[in-house]
């Protein structure tokens, strides 16, 4: 079993004996896509610290926080089996001292005012409060992101350089489910109907994979495959429903009318009352995603 470590005083005493630290900062209910991130730290240094702290301070008002899905001692386990040394599990009052208003880490409008920034006000700016005040906490060499939440990573990987903070981040691959479905803590939410009908994300995003790998880069045609296909899968739904947003952009999320590198295509759309995201790299070593039929 990893060590349980619920305070930052705690965690300092032992900070000195842990030699290089890959650090995985995580909000629990762990899967398979959290665990491929703990894997990969194993490589990264001595140590592997895991991290489990909802923050308050990333969700709306109108969100999910007191209902976010919280499993501690299954969280556990799954740490052992992936090789996870210290689990570090601060409260509130650990994390933010001074309560909720004090100081905040804004990412810049250029990496934040769309997608999930733009649909999530507040929501990125307390990402990276929050990854600034864990990192500063845990100090670890390394720090490992998922590629599920390219944005999130994107604007992590700028803070760090920017604000020169030490430490090197790495973004791992998606993990998801056979039928496409990128894994995330929140498909706990989805009914037996929302968990089939939340394929028509990851079916969206192949349709536009399948288009780029055939040589098309303007971004128009790539959005327009993306939201066509969209609509076939999600067709026979009690309600139509639009995605939150379906985007074409460069790697590094400049705005562009051709990709002419390596791009991403990244959606958010409702199934029910659940918000999922999802996206994909758009690049030839990519892999292919199924390609489902009509859903239902
Ligand atoms: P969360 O617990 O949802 O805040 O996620 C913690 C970390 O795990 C973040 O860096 C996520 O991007 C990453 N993550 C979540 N889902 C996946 C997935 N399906 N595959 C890979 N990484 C993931």
């Amino acid at each position: 079993m990893p060590r349980l470590v619920r305070t930052v005083a705690a965690y300092g005493e032992l900070r000195g004996e842990m030699g290089k630290v890959s650090f995985v900062p995580t909000m629990g209910a762990l899967h398979e896509g959290h665990g491929s991130l703990v894997r990969a730290a194993r490589a990264h240094g001595d140590t592997v610290v895991v991290s489990i702290f909802v923050n308050p301070t990333q969700f709306g008002p109108a969100e999910d926080l007191e209902r976010y899905p919280r499993d501690l001692e299954g969280d556990l386990a799954k740490l052992a089996n992936w090789g996870c040394d210290i689990l570090f599990h601060p409260g509130a009052k650990d994390i933010y001292p001074q309560g909720l208003g004090a100081f905040r880490v804004k990412p810049p409008a250029a990496l934040a005012d769309f997608w999930c920034g733009a649909s999530r006000p507040g929501h990125l700016e307390g990402v990276c409060t929050v990854v600034t005040k864990l990192l500063g906490l845990v100090r670890p060499e390394v720090a490992l992101f998922g590629q599920k939440d390219f944005q999130q990573w994107r604007v992590i990987e700028a803070m760090a350089e920017d604000l020169a903070l030490g430490v090197d981040i790495l973004r791992c691959p998606t993990v998801r489910e056979p039928d496409g479905l990128a894994m995330s803590s929140r498909n706990a939410y989805l009914t037996t109907e929302e968990r089939l009908r939340a394929r028509a994300l990851s079916r969206a995003l192949a349709h536009v994979l399948a288009e780029w790998k055939s040589g098309v880069r303007a971004v128009d045609r790539l959005e327009a495959r993306g939201r066509e296909a969209w609509s076939t899968a999600t067709v026979s739904f009690p309600e139509p429903i639009d995605p939150e947003y379906l985007e074409v952009r460069p790697q590094d999320l400049s705005r562009a009318r051709e990709i002419e590198g390596p791009g991403v295509v990244a959606m958010a759309a409702r199934i029910g009352p659940t918000r999922l995201i999802d996206n994909v790299l758009l690049s030839d070593d990519s892999p292919d995603l199924p390609l489902l039929e009509l859903l239902s």
